[in-house]
Parts: structure tokens; C-alpha cells; sequence
């Protein structure tokens, strides 16, 4: 008989640290692996806010898949996901075809614009490398026409966020960052340029304690974050965000998308029974239903038995359930028990710039300032660890000095 085939749909925290755990659970004559990206190159979503504000590289925010995963021992196909046909057990990709016995599903997110009028047409979104660094470099164009004196327009240096949650507000942050070195390089006074980030809800940063909110809302408005919260956009422009009843546009040269994402959109055209753009998987983590396919990260929802809700979606969530789909893949090849996924949970931590954050660590003690910052790149690197190993932590972890 031949070798059961594994494949695994995505090279992201999910994806990557499901096919290095595989590779220790299961050896080379039990399975075939097989891992399936869009790019030759893994990226850390959880720094694109940098990139796309300008302040970290792209290649500083990416390495190799080749550089962490055997490919003599995991076929690595570079090569987009089309469609998934459960029923032939196949994988239709641009260029070509898979067929698997196993299938894991972990294509990460995409941008969810709620249907909201002109949004894909007009506003940049923090998807993926090339649609980051595509903001980054639209701001600094927009610097260079205006002290060339292509535009003269004020407005067109503002840059507008829609969205105040994690994205949304992680990006602000690295903006104050990267603009005053932006008008120091293009000689435009500072004051000219409008950092503007507007939310729906009340306030920005619901799952954060009222007090760590007011510090977070302090430090960025000292640093020239304009708010506006409870305006909810109705509308993207060519010109900026439409607000509110009395339908005002807010203008920017820069508009920014950042108010939620939802998961592939391979799910859908696969025919999986959607719940708010994701799947329901049992506490084996396979989808509801199916024998033989796991959806993982931000493609699925897992439930919280304590809560009775699923576990937000994030990267630690990630990483966690790829051990767990690893151990219950091998334990199917094995014909042994599979195990209930359960999140332990590390805490959670908001950049608010280089040296100040918000937090919430170790089930309940509160953060902020410098030690934030700190616990941030810390908790950026034992990611960077857990997909990469210790080489790749030691050629792009985040050392920056304070
Ligand atoms: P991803 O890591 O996004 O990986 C998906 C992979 O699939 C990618 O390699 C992609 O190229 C590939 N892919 C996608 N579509 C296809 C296709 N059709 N064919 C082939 N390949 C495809 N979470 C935290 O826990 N902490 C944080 O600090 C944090 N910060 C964040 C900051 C930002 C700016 C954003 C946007 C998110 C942040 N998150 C954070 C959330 C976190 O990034 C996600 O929850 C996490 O990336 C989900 O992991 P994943 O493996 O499901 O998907
Ligand atoms: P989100 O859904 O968490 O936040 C989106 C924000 O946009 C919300 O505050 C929402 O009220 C606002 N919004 C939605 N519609 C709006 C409208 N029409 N007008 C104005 N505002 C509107 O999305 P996100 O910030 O992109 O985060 C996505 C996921 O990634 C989340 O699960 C988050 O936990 C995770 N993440 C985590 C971190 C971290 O842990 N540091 C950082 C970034 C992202």
C-alpha cells in the first residue's frame, strides 16, 4: 500500500508549524508531506503594520520556506490555492493538481470590507507583504510629489485609517514613528501632515480595560493621532472615508482599511458551510463533519468550552492549533486516539510605536509604556522561533535597541 499524503495549505504560523511538528511525529516512510504556498517565502503577518507604515523591510518581515523546511523530506509547492474538491479528495492550484488523504486548510485571512461602497476600489489594505509595503510607498510617494511641488494640496499628506481595533491602531503607531522621518527627508514641516484614525465604536481597542485605552488614546494623540470615534464609514472615496448621518468626507492622500478580516476565500468557493466567512471545527480540530480535513488559524473557528464562544482568531492561536493538527494527523496514520485542542492562553500585547504598548499578560496583570514594548518584540520573537527555529530568530529577530 502506498504512504498516506499530507497537505498543507499555507505557509503561515498555521501552516509551517503543523508541517515542522509532522516531521518529527511521522518519518519519511510513513507519509508523504507536502506544503503548498502562494509565495517561496513565509511571512510574520503580525509585523505587516511595520512594513506597511515603512518601518521595518519587507525582507526583514519574510524568509525562505526552504530555509526552515527540508525539501527533501516536505514537497514544497510554490503555487496558489484555487479551489478545494472534497469529494475527489483533489486540490486544484493555478498551475496544477494534489491529491491528498489528508488535507490541511491554513490560508490565513484576508481583508473584509463589508460590502462597504468603494472600499476595494479605493483603500489600501494591510493583507500581505506586496499590499503593505504598497502603502509605504504610496505615503512616501505622496511626500516626494508634494515637496516637489506635484501637489499642493495639504490634504493629500493626510493619512487616513479606517478601523481603530489591533491593525488599525499598531499601525498609528508605527506611523508616528515613520513620519517625522518622512518630512525630515522630503522638507515638509511635521504639522502639515494629519495622522487620522477613525472608528465606528465609542472607542478604540475594545478588549483593553478602560485605563489602558485612555493610555494608549494619551500616548498617540501626543504624538499627532487625530480620533475620531463613533463615526462609522459608510462610504471610501477616491478622497477618503464618508461618515456619520451628515455624510462628511474625510480626506487623505493615504486611506487605510483596517476594520476586520475574514478567512480565505477558498473555503466558500469549496462549497464549506461558512460562519462569518470561517468554518466550525470539532475540538480535534477537524472541520464539523469530514473525516480527513483540518482548518486551522484564522480559516476556522474553535470553540471555548469554558466561554461557550470561539478563541479569537490571532497567531498564537495559530501556532498552538499547528502542534495539535500535527499530533491528531499522526495519531490517524497511527489508528491512535486524537486529542481536544485547548488554548493556553499568553496574554495579549498592542505595539503603540517602538517603545510603548499596552497589555494584558500572565491571565490579568496589566502593561503599558516601555515594559510593553519590550514584552512585544519578546512575544514577536518566540513566534519568529516557533515557525523559524533559533537561525531564523538570529538573522531577523527584532534587537532593535530602545
Ligand atoms: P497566515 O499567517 O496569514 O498565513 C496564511 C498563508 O497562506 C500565507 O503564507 C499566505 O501567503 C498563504 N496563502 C493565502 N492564500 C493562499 C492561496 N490561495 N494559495 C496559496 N497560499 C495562500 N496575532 C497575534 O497573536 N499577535 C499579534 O501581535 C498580531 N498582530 C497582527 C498584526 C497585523 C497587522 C495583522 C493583520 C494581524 C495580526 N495578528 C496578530 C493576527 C495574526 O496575524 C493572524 O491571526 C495569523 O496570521 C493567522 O495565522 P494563519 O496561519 O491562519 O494565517
Ligand atoms: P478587528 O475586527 O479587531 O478591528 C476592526 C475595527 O474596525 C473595530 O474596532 C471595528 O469597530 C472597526 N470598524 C469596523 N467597521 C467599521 C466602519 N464601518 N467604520 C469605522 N470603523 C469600523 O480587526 P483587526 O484590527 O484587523 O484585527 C484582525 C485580527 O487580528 C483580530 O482577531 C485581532 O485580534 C488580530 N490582531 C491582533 C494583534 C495583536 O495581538 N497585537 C494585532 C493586530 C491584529
Amino acid at each position: 500500500m502506498s504512504k498516506p499524503k499530507v497537505v498543507v495549505l499555507g505557509a503561515g504560523y498555521a501552516g509551517l508549524v503543523t508541517v515542522r511538528h509532522l516531521t518529527k511525529k511521522l518519518s519519511q516512510e510513513e507519509a508523504e508531506i507536502v506544503l503548498i504556498n502562494k509565495h517561496n517565502y513565509h511571512y510574520e503577518s503580525t509585523w505587516l503594520h511595520e512594513v506597511a507604515a515603512g518601518t521595518l523591510t519587507p525582507n526583514q518581515a519574510r524568509f525562505m520556506i526552504s530555509d526552515v523546511v527540508n525539501p527533501n523530506r516536505v514537497r514544497l509547492v510554490y503555487d496558489t490555492v484555487v479551489e478545494i474538491n472534497k469529494d475527489e479528495k483533489r486540490v486544484v492550484l493555478e498551475n496544477s493538481e494534489v491529491t491528498y488523504d489528508y488535507l490541511v486548510i491554513a490560508l490565513g485571512f484576508v481583508t473584509n470590507t463589508f460590502g462597504i461602497k468603494g472600499m476595494e476600489e479605493n483603500a489600501f489594505f494591510i493583507q500581505d507583504i506586496d499590499s503593505s509595503r504598497l502603502i509605504a510607498e504610496h505615503i512616501e510617494y505622496q511626500f516626494a510629489k508634494y515637496s516637489a511641488g506635484e501637489i499642493t494640496d495639504d490634504e493629500a499628506l493626510n493619512i487616513v485609517v479606517g478601523g481603530g481595533g489591533f491593525t488599525g491602531i499598531e499601525f498609528v503607531g508605527e506611523l508616528v514613528e515613520e513620519v517625522p522621518r518622512l518630512c525630515k527627508k522630503h522638507d515638509i514641516p511635521r504639522n502639515k501632515v494629519r495622522i487620522i484614525n477613525v472608528e465606528a465604536a465609542p472607542s478604540i481597542l475594545p478588549m483593553f480595560d478602560k485605563d489602558l485605552v485612555s493610555y494608549a488614546i494619551q500616548s498617540l494623540e501626543s504624538r499627532g493621532v487625530e480620533f475620531r470615534m463613533g463615526a462609522a464609514i459608510s462610504e471610501c472615496t477616491p478622497e477618503g472615508f464618508v461618515v456619520g448621518e451628515d455624510k462628511e468626507l474625510i480626506k487623505g492622500g493615504t486611506v487605510v482599511w483596517t476594520g476586520g478580516v475574514t478567512g480565505s476565500p477558498v473555503l466558500g468557493k469549496s462549497g464549506f458551510e461558512l460562519v462569518k466567512g470561517k468554518v466550525n471545527v470539532d475540538a480535534d480540530l477537524r472541520i464539523q463533519g469530514e473525516e480527513d480535513i483540518f482548518a486551522l488559524g484564522d480559516c476556522s473557528w474553535v470553540m471555548n468550552k469554558e466561554t461557550g464562544r470561539p478563541y479569537p482568531p490571532t497567531g498564537q492561536l495559530a501556532t498552538q492549533e499547528g502542534v495539535v493538527a500535527a499530533e491528531n494527523i499522526a495519531a490517524l496514520i497511527h489508528n491512535a486516539p486524537l486529542k481536544d485542542f485547548v488554548f493556553s492562553d499568553k496574554g495579549t500585547v498592542a505595539s503603540l510605536g517602538l517603545t510603548d504598548g499596552i497589555g494584558n499578560i500572565f491571565q490579568g496583570t496589566k502593561i503599558k509604556g516601555k515594559s510593553a514594548a519590550a514584552m512585544k518584540k519578546v512575544v514577536d520573537d518566540r513566534t519568529l522561533f516557533l515557525v523559524g527555529g533559533a537561525k531564523t530568530v538570529v538573522k531577523k529577530g527584532k534587537f532593535r535597541p530602545f
